[in-house]
């Protein structure tokens, strides 16, 4: 009897797809077990067949973009990894104002397309290493910019296997909180209602906020970013920083010295070791400031 890999490759031929996959080489912490199989689907139609293919087999699923906001445990993942990356990606403008784009496309390419458009609204995105899909799920944002600011229709499929469109406000978008997650969607596209302005100004913009970033956020490093959601009127950085935390490390796994709400990945570091460190910050943040801070990072997969 063939396993999943061998019925996948079956069913889907031209199909990019891998068995038992290291999932550090999909993840921004760059660790992480293996993906029993990993896809990497090109069009709307291979995601479909992908999805039906797993539904009906009850073989376990799920979907990621450039693995920027995600720990992968040791593990690995059981089942399927469908990974909306550069394969699924295009862009388009529709009209003059409006862009269309697939769900893998990376949001710095997608802020400078629209730069080159004339197009203001995505300048907050430019340093944002995740796709269009991730950035919709987990309503991504910085610098006083959202995603919700932006979206106008999402084109999703539902759980039931029916693709659906999503207005703005069907999204229910909420600080790194979507429609996406709470109905399990598969983002595949989304259109971005942009304002027109002088490219000179919108290229201004970009580049101080991206030298920002660069003075703030240890980018030298692997990590997945900030770890933790801001508590209302507070920093997690400054939290954790109060609690004399910065630096600290477990094996390879390090409180940035730059920036106290990134973890770095100092070369060999585990998901255990994170997921350790994760822990030991929020029982001593909780311990000195009575605040609980919670994983902005989505943490799947099974411990080794
Ligand atoms: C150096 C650095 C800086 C960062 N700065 C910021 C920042 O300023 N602001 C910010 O908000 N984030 C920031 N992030 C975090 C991250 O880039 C964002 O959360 C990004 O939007 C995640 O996109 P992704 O494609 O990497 O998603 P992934 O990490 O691959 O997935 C994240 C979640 O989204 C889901 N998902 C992904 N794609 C889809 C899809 N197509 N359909 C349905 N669900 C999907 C996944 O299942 C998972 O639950 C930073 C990360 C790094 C490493």
């Amino acid at each position: 009897m063939k396993n999943s890999f061998g019925e996948i490759q079956e069913i889907l031929p031209e199909m990019f797809l891998l068995e038992n996959e290291p999932m550090a080489k999909y993840t921004s912490f760059q660790f992480g077990g293996p993906a029993d199989v990993l896809a990497e689907p090109k069009n709307t139609q291979e995601i479909v067949r992908l999805v039906q293919y797993a539904k009906h087999s009850g073989l376990p699923y799920l979907v990621i973009g450039k693995g920027s906001n995600l720990i992968v445990r040791d593990g690995g993942i059981r089942g399927l990894v469908i990974v909306l990356s550069d394969q699924y990606s295009r862009m388009e403008l529709l009209g003059k104002t409006r862009i269309k784009a697939e769900a893998g496309a990376r949001l710095i390419a997608l802020a400078r397309y629209a730069y080159e458009q004339g197009l203001s609204g995505l300048e907050f995105a430019s340093g944002i290493p995740g796709s269009l899909g991730g950035a919709v799920a987990m309503d991504a944002g910085a610098y006083g910019g959202e995603m919700k600011q932006v979206v106008q229709q999402v084109t999703a499929l539902n759980q039931q296997g029916q693709i659906v469109c999503l207005s703005n406000e069907e999204m229910n978008f909420s600080y790194r909180h979507s429609a996406v997650l709470e109905q399990q969607l598969i983002v595949l596209s989304t259109e971005l209602e942009l304002t027109e302005k002088y490219p000179t100004e919108i290229k201004a913009q970009m580049d101080e906020l991206s030298a920002k970033r660069r003075s703030k956020q240890p980018l030298q490093y692997p990590s997945a970013g900030s770890v933790f959601k801001r508590p209302p009127g507070k920093f997690a950085g400054t939290l954790i920083e109060q609690a004399g935390l910065k630096g600290y490390r477990i094996g390879d796994a390090q409180v940035s010295e730059l920036h106290a709400g990134f973890i770095i990945n100092l070369g060999h570091a585990t998901a255990a070791e994170v997921l350790q460190l994760i822990k030991h910050i929020q029982e001593t943040v909780l311990r000195q400031s009575g605040v609980m801070l919670e994983p902005e990072i989505h943490i799947i997969g099974e411990e080794s």
